[in-house]
């Protein structure tokens, strides 16, 4: 089945229940036992159920599994937000004194998070120069335990080698992470791609109008052999004290999933919220003909842009003058590279006054909403990041991000054109 398909039909049984067409919102925090030893059974997953939303539910089920499909992966899981996703992808694999390896240009608040807040907790992050992925050789160590990078970075929209990071993460044998938030499993599978651990924010491109927070987080099939007696990751292959004694990969699910669950879900609960996860199914639904017209939109945009005097390094590698354009030929399907579209302005002022004055754009800290939005990273996603960390992220202060919606792209054109001052 091809990705229209799957993306309505997958992970749904319309003859189970009440038979509803539609995915049904199971507003429930907990669920029957049928007796003492059911509960017993599910606790020690002798047999598979509902327990306690925290850790499951079937609305979120329903989106888990039909993610899953469209990824092609063994198994995923939803949490509250993107930035959820992150934490648990990571925290699924490090502990204090390890470290992970990442591309430098991310999106803010992941910046955040490996800079800052793993810091504190006594993960560090050793960054690499995306242009450049042999640097992440230098970087590996035995406490090494991921290599990040985002597939169409935010807000940079760049694009790495990912064959050339899978083949040093084989040789090493460290597990890849990619955040594919903007490219979205339409445009890019990574996990068909050699990259291990797929992550995303489902708040953009999957919610689709802006409506709703998620994040997902998949993991590939055949991972488990990789991980089985990998000794950079004793604690899937070592008793789990606090889930009597469990060995993950001693089962026949996805190790890295199924741990992001029973441990990470279970001990810090940021869960979807079945109501979101429903609305996140809907988004799915139409993913494949949404980000198809938002990469056409984006192309016409970019190509105003470029061809505007006032308007310098056009980022999108949709156009044949961007540096990735051929990663973009080669990864991405049809070529097709999503909605989004970085540029400088003359200056920081200049950039401020584009903001101010676009009418059908609106400043907002999002992306990936059918409605056209604009935002001054240096000032907003970004502000909380230092002038050296600025640098590094490739974010100057006159940079505009804007996210192309679904409107009419002569009336972005035209709404851009006033604003460039025409
Ligand atoms: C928005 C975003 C995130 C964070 O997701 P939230 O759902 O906002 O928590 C992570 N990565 C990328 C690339 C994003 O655009």
């Amino acid at each position: 089945m091809l990705n229209e398909t799957i993306a309505i039909h997958a992970g749904y049984d319309k003859h189970a229940g009440e038979k509803t067409m539609a995915v049904p919102i199971y507003q429930s925090t907990a669920y029957a036992f049928d007796n003492a030893e059911h509960a017993a059974n599910l606790f020690c997953l002798k047999e598979l159920g509902n327990i306690y939303t925290r850790l499951m539910n079937p609305t979120t089920s329903v989106l888990e599994n039909r993610f899953a499909a469209l990824e092609g992966a063994a198994g995923a899981i939803a949490t509250s937000s993107g930035s959820a996703a992150i934490f648990y992808a990571i925290a699924n694999l490090a502990e204090a004194g390890d470290n992970i390896v990442s591309a430098r240009n991310l999106y803010g608040g992941t910046l955040n998070l490996f800079s800052h807040t793993f810091k504190r907790f006594g993960i560090t992050v050793r960054y690499f120069d995306p242009e450049n992925p042999s640097e992440i050789e230098g970087l590996i160590d035995d406490k090494t335990k991921a290599i990040f990078f985002e597939s169409l970075s935010n807000p940079a929209i760049e694009m790495v080698d990912f064959e050339a990071i899978t083949a040093i993460a084989k040789k090493h044998g460290v597990i890849t992470i990619c955040d594919n938030t903007v490219a979205t499993p339409i445009l890019f599978k990574p996990l068909q791609n050699g990259i291990d651990v797929s992550v995303c924010s489902a708040s953009k491109y999957i919610s689709g109008q802006g409506l709703s927070l998620g994040g997902l987080l998949a993991d590939r099939v055949g991972l488990n052999d990789f991980i089985v007696g990998n000794p950079r990751y004793a604690h899937f292959n070592e008793p789990d004290e606090s889930y009597h004694g469990l060995i993950y990969t001693s089962l026949p699910f996805p190790a890295f999933t199924l741990r992001a669950r029973l441990s990470l879900l279970r001990d810090i609960g940021a869960s979807a919220s079945p109501f979101n996860s429903w609305q996140l199914v809907q988004g799915l639904e139409t993913l494949s003909y949404r980000i198809k017209a938002h990469s056409a939109n984006a192309l016409e945009v970019a190509k105003f842009l470029e061809a505007h005097p006032k308007v310098k390094n056009v980022k999108y590698p949709g156009l044949k003058s961007h540096k990735h354009h051929h990663l973009a030929q080669k990864y991405l399907s049809g070529g097709l590279a999503s909605g989004l579209v970085s540029f400088e302005a003359e200056s920081f002022e200049a950039a401020k006054n584009i903001i101010d004055t676009v009418k059908i754009f609106t400043p907002v800290v999002n992306i990936g909403d059918s409605k056209s939005l604009v935002t001054h990273p240096a000032s907003t996603t970004h502000s909380q990041l230092s002038t050296e960390e600025l640098k590094v992220a490739g974010i100057s202060e006159r940079l505009v991000r804007l996210s192309i919606g679904l409107e009419e792209p002569s009336d972005l054109i035209e709404d851009l054109k006033n604003a460039l001052g025409d």
